[in-house]
């Protein structure tokens, strides 16, 4: 019995070894960048994560597209890693094919008022800009933009949210001020309809690019993707956002710098900015507050090993140094647990996990 198992494990390694050894070849003819020595730690901020069998870096839509189709040609899972920062990855050698945008994913740029010819300049949507100007000439929605003092900023899906707001202060850009401090990607808090200070992404995005599960590249309003809290119908639809237009306004440099300075002042006296964690680690719902729930249960500072329940901010789960996944979905499943004896009510896990 014992012989017949151990000859199914090794006839299924060698099937798994001999289809990454394929996909490797496959993606290395299509020159895109390719990784195999990839620890997922080192892409997280909970600092958790095992190794990468296949780590891919695609800098345009072409090898982005190339990618994943080669991945779906091989029944092999693949994922799109984004800042890392909301994730909880499993420590264990991952047979999944790892997906981070890169080169041309990393630009910002403005897009209205936009150089002429520009190809993200309105004017190259003529259909959009009368139908948005109610029928009138074309050119006549910009000038109610301009007058308005609104400008539209394009910003690719790798771009750092870190970077997106320093860009926004530089450029006298008001909107994103709530986000300074998330430490995403405009990939993942578009995904995540990422938010803080009662402001949240989907209040400025304009339009969202994505790359859809069939492998074309369409251009979506923000009404039609459906975003709620923490969510958006991006999800179900297994898209890959390229780029974002946001919408924002026109104002000074010094007051968007320091409202962005008061944000991260009051993010770190309220939150553990200081140890590795993945943010919040439960969702809110109407009516529910996970962290004061999570404290009213008397679980703050519960520890699994290295992991433990933050004692300045019971929705944050940290790394105290060595934690392993094993360790946060331990403490995961007790504190949802001992909510719900206590409440009456299941958390909702905010933190995508991989495994
Ligand atoms: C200290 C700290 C503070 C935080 N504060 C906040 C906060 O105030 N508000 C808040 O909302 N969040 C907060 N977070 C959580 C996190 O920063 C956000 O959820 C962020 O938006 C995640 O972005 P990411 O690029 O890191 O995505 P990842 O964590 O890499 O991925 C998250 C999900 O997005 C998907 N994804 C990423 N990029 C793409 C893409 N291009 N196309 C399609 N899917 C994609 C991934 O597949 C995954 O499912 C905090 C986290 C930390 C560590």
């Amino acid at each position: 019995m014992f012989s017949q198992i151990s000859l199914k494990f090794h006839k299924n390694y060698g099937v798994f070894f001999m289809k990454t050894k394929k996909i490797l070849k496959a993606l290395s003819h299509n020159n895109v960048e390719v990784h195999t020595d990839k620890y997922l730690k080192d892409y997280t901020t909970f600092k958790i994560g095992g190794r990468a069998k296949i780590f891919v870096c695609p800098k345009t839509i072409a090898e982005l597209k190339r990618t994943i189709e080669i991945c779906k040609s091989f029944e092999q899972r693949y994922f799109i890693l984004g800042a890392g920062s909301n994730l909880l990855v499993s420590d264990k050698t991952l047979n999944i094919v790892f997906i981070k945008l890169a080169g041309s994913f990393n630009r910002v740029s403005i897009t209205h008022p936009a150089p002429a010819g520009h190809p993200f300049n309105l004017e190259g949507n003529l259909k959009e800009v009368r139908k948005r100007a109610g029928g009138e000439a074309d050119g006549v929605f910009e000038e109610h933009l301009k007058a308005a003092g609104e400008v539209l900023i394009t910003a690719g899906g790798a771009v750092n949210i870190y970077k997106l707001n320093n860009y926004c202060i530089s450029k006298g850009l008001s909107g994103l001020e709530f986000s300074f401090g998330i430490p995403g990607s405009v990939g993942g808090a578009v995904y995540m309809n990422a938010g803080a200070y009662g402001g949240e992404f989907s209040d400025v995005i304009e339009k969202v690019w994505v790359l859809t599960d069939s492998g074309e590249v369409k251009c979506f309003k923000k009404e039609e993707l459906k975003f709620g809290y923490r969510t958006s119908c991006i999800m179900e639809h297994r898209f890959v956002i390229l780029k974002a237009a946001f919408k924002l306004q026109q104002g000074s440099s010094e007051t968007i710098k320091s409202t962005c300075k008061n944000n991260l002042i009051k993010k770190i006296a309220a939150q553990p900015y200081n140890k590795p964690s993945a943010g919040s680690v439960f969702k809110r719902q109407e009516g529910v507050v996970p962290p004061v729930l999570i404290e009213q249960c008397g679980l703050k500072g519960l520890r699994a090993g290295g992991a433990g329940v933050s004692t300045k901010h019971c929705g944050f789960i940290v790394n105290n140094g060595g934690a392993t996944y094993k360790n946060v979905s331990q403490l995961i499943a007790e504190i949802k647990k001992t909510v719900y004896k206590k409440h009456g009510i299941m958390l909702k896990t905010e933190v995508v996990i991989v495994s």
